[in-house]
């Protein structure tokens, strides 16, 4: 990405070696995260120019010296918050909150401060330290997780952002219990994996609210149990379905106003967890009574509020045993240069998810017809 609006490139770039805490992975798959979308709109403000791409998977190729964690020739899931381990958040198991990290993630830096990326000599930014949309990246080494070698590229490319984020909002935030009701507002990538989650913690019901009827229907496949398009008695048909009111409600979407809704719509003690990011100047309001003499939780979730070396291959192997169906999270194959395609399908709402393949035999896809796409 040259500059925000502008359209996207496909360029030879120079990729320095990884230093001491780093890790050289060459890329099998990448996803595609609205993020990378907001950031190219400048929704998200973010350095530039740089390469966009925040959840990937590949092998390693080289280590930096003091790299023990992963060796060459590994497979791992990339995650986007590399925790220093040392710091407060860290140390009290919260490493997405991690001190260390955020800072060089707004500048676009690697955690040293500079960057490993040129072109014609300039430096080029880092996203969110990964820079996926790339065949190779330099990253830091704990973002370098480490993964079995029986789980296709493709799937585990996607565990490192949306799939997280949402399986996280439920299981390590709202801590779903089995025969509990649970709303998810937004069926995209995200709310989806909201949904896998809320099904494996054995909700008895799980509606899913979303302006697309296709989305809903595709939501049941996930695991919901009823689909409902937002209307002005959103909160009353909710009220009705689940008994008078839902135990949790997970904001996937972040839109304006949702949050009263999903606030209404939950039991007095239930749990709302705020996942989708609002506009930078959203100001939600609350009704203040109802806050304390209902004793609803409000709170946000990051990341999933996960521990990603943890979490991360936990998901991977609940896909492998067959419990949570990330494979059909894939919607479309994209080659790199095509990527421009890509966020088109993505803005109009046609994609789960998107990956772009760079090894078809290790992503376990098949290399996309770069002539077909569903923007054409
Ligand atoms: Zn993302
Ligand atoms: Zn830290």
């Amino acid at each position: 990405m040259t500059a925000p609006n502008e359209p996207l490139e496909t360029v030879t770039l120079e990729l320095s070696d990884p230093r001491p805490d780093e890790v050289l992975v060459r890329l099998a798959a990448t996803g595609i995260c609205a993020s990378d979308a907001h950031t190219h709109t400048g929704r998200i403000p973010s350095p530039s120019p740089c390469v966009l791409g925040h959840e990937g998977a590949g092998v390693v190729e080289r280590v930096g010296a003091n790299v023990t964690h992963v060796g060459v020739g590994d497979h791992v899931a990339l995650s986007w918050v590399p925790s220093c381990g040392v710091c407060r958040h860290c140390v009290s198991g919260r490493p997405v909150l991690c001190t260390a990290a955020a800072p060089a993630l707004l500048a676009g830096t690697l955690l040293d401060g500079t960057v490993r990326l040129h072109r014609d000599g300039r430096p080029v930014s880092h996203y969110s330290f990964l820079s996926t949309f790339a065949t190779h990246a330099v990253v830091p080494a704990a973002s370098a997780v480490r993964i079995g070698r029986d789980v296709p590229l493709a799937v585990a490319s996607l565990v490192g952002c949306g799939i997280l984020t949402g399986y996280g909002a439920v299981v390590n935030k709202a801590k779903v219990t089995p025969g509990s009701s649970v709303l998810v507002f937004g069926a995209g990538g995200v709310g989806l994996s909201a949904v896998m989650a809320a099904r494996v913690s054995g909700a008895g019901q799980i509606i899913v609210v979303d302006p697309v009827e296709s989305k809903l229907e595709e939501a049941t496949v996930f695991g919901a149990t009823a689909g409902l398009v937002p209307s002005d008695d959103l909160v009353s048909r909710i009220r009705d379905l689940s008994g008078g009111g839902v135990d949790y409600a997970i904001d996937a979407a972040g839109g304006e106003g949702i949050l009263g809704q999903a606030f209404a719509a939950t039991i007095p003690g239930g749990t709302i967890v705020c996942v989708g990011m609002p506009d930078v100047d959203a100001r939600p309001s609350l009704p203040g009574p109802e806050l304390v003499r209902d004793e609803k939780i409000v709170t946000g979730s990051l990341y999933g509020s996960s521990r990603p070396s943890l979490d991360i291959p936990s998901i991977l192997r609940q896909y492998a045993a067959g419990v949570l169906p990330l494979d059909r999270m894939i919607t479309q194959a994209y080659d790199l240069d095509r990527i421009d395609h890509a966020f088109a399908d993505m803005r109009a709402g046609k994609l789960k998810r998107g990956v772009v393949v760079f090894d078809e035999q290790l992503a376990g896809l098949p290399a996309p017809d770069p002539v077909v796409t569903l923007a054409a």
